[in-house]
């Protein structure tokens, strides 16, 4: 990959340096700064009054819903949160912008200063700080029309939809801490992840509720930064990872040929596998920021910071370790299980069930994350519901179903929604644990053979594996293995006595 394209001795010559700003619309019910509903998916320009359209002689009124989920997401992801902070004008012409200005945070953000620990897929932990969580509005949407792409170049004309202009949006501002598109992509869900479960917003990237732009550089290891360029507006995870593998490739074959880079912003067309040029970036100081003079400044006190901090649920990063405390869990899998919220929930009412943690997380993390991955399900559409499985796996505990045998009675569950014990009854399964009955088998076939029951005695233990495959052969596979191995190693003493 090019972020580590390698020389021979495996150093690699180059090393890239990404900063990720993610957009995420909140799901208040209504706008930043006007009454009107926060809407997906309605008629064009139906979800709109005077502030939002920009009319003049209007006055915006700041959304508290806002506020405090804008603080949850800062207080979640480590921030400080300002005690006073202000809105500020950002002054720039776009026609999904009336107002020529959007209502923006500038110098005194709401949140600073915190960061995101990122589990790798080497099972590593990436910190990666956060500089800052801020404020601001949507501006409208853009349709343009007539062309292929959709895209603005080509088009006959443009349409504009101001029903999502004035929705509230967080920006989250990371530091330049990633250094590969894989660890862009990892820091992206789990941010997904952890919003999500903030319960403040969809986090829908294919619905814009969640987007990302991306600054990308590369260097030499141990050279100064290298001149940035920006990729706007990736709405998934596979678009971001391309898209970044793509940018680092084109800087590094410019630099090798001797190319300067120029700061500005790109855009990567998924159809092509190309970056191209947009425009010049713009500076902070092109954009004339100055002070809301119609919105007074929010002040946030200590109590009410406090108040958010105290409601909010369960975070990600907390819940992986007390997986790992409470049930033994191996850290990829409390990695996985508190990333998705509802798997988790799934996972931890099936032990509790059972009682038995690591036999429902193989079950929950195996079996049932297939079935869920090949369906394309999650895991609150599961037709296994947390107590039909946990009923599955008491019969496993208590010797009635091998593993292999409980793994086809899943299958019918899934299949045909039955529980469990009808399943076992309707086809007569259950494994041979009669004691008895076992016992006689496993009696004549130490008497039958006399060669390997003396060289177990003489301490080759794993000529026991021959007397379990003999048994099971002779129960077509139905005998309860503990119990098998048991009553083999009594009867092979038992025999040279
Ligand atoms: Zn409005």
């Amino acid at each position: 990959m090019s972020a580590g394209r390698v020389a021979t001795d495996a150093a690699p010559v180059w090393e890239a340096v990404i900063g990720l700003e993610i957009h995420v619309q909140l799901n208040t019910r209504t706008k930043m700064f006007c009454g009107c509903e926060v809407t997906f998916g309605e008629p064009p320009n139906t979800h709109v009054c005077p502030v939002c359209l920009g009319h003049p002689g209007v006055l915006p009124v700041t959304n508290e819903k806002a506020i405090e989920y804008a603080t949850r997401i800062g207080l979640a992801l480590g921030c400080r949160i300002a005690e006073r902070t202000i809105f500020h004008r950002k002054n720039y012409f776009y026609p999904d912008l009336p107002k020529a200005y959007q209502i923006s945070q500038y110098d005194l953000p709401l949140g600073i200063g915190g960061h995101l620990d990122v589990e790798l897929d080497d099972g590593s932990d990436l910190r990666v700080g956060i500089t800052r969580v801020h404020l601001e509005e949507d501006a409208g949407k853009l349709v343009h029309a007539g062309g292929a792409s959709g895209r603005i170049d080509g088009a006959d004309y443009s349409l504009v939809d101001f029903n999502r202009g004035g929705t509230p949006l967080v920006e989250i501002v990371s530091e330049p801490d990633i250094a590969t598109p894989d660890q862009a992509r990892a820091f992206l869900t789990q941010l997904r992840s952890l919003v999500q479960q903030l319960g403040v917003s969809d986090v829908n990237m294919e619905e814009g509720s969640m987007r990302c732009d991306a600054n990308v550089s590369v260097r030499r290891p141990g050279e100064p930064l290298g001149t940035k360029t920006e990729l706007k507006n990736m709405n998934s995870f596979r678009f971001l990872h391309r898209a970044l593998e793509v940018e680092i490739e084109r800087q590094i074959d410019a630099l090798e040929s001797g190319e300067r880079i120029i700061q500005e912003t790109v855009h990567f067309d998924p159809a092509t596998g190309l970056v191209s040029s947009l425009r010049s970036k713009e500076e902070a100081h092109d954009y004339r920021y100055f002070p809301e003079p119609d919105l007074t400044p929010v002040e946030l006190d200590e109590a009410y910071v406090e108040r958010v901090r105290a409601g909010l649920p369960e975070l990600p990063a907390g819940r992986r370790e007390r997986l790992i405390g409470q049930y033994g869990l191996p850290s990829k899998d409390a990695a996985l299980l508190a990333a998705n919220k509802p798997l988790g929930d799934y996972f931890e009412a099936v032990a509790a069930a059972t009682g038995d943690a690591r036999l429902s997380a193989n079950w929950v993390m195996g079996d049932v994350s297939a079935h869920l991955n090949a369906a394309g399900l999650e895991v609150t559409q599961c037709a296994v519901s947390a107590g039909s499985l946990a009923e599955l796996l008491g019969l496993v505990r208590d010797g009635t179903l091998s593993g292999k045998m409980a793994k086809e009675v899943f299958e019918t569950m899934i299949a045909t929604g039955k529980n469990a014990r009808g399943i076992v009854a309707d086809k007569g399964l259950g494994q041979m644990s009669d004691a008895g009955e076992l016992d006689a088998i496993v009696a004549r076939i130490v008497e039958a053979n006399p060669g390997p029951a003396e060289e177990f005695r003489q301490g080759r233990d794993r000529v026991l594996g021959f007397f379990v495959g003999q048994v099971m052969k002779e129960t077509r596979g139905q005998a309860n293995p503990q119990m098998v191995n048991d009553l083999l190693r009594r009867h092979l003493a038992a025999h040279g006595n």
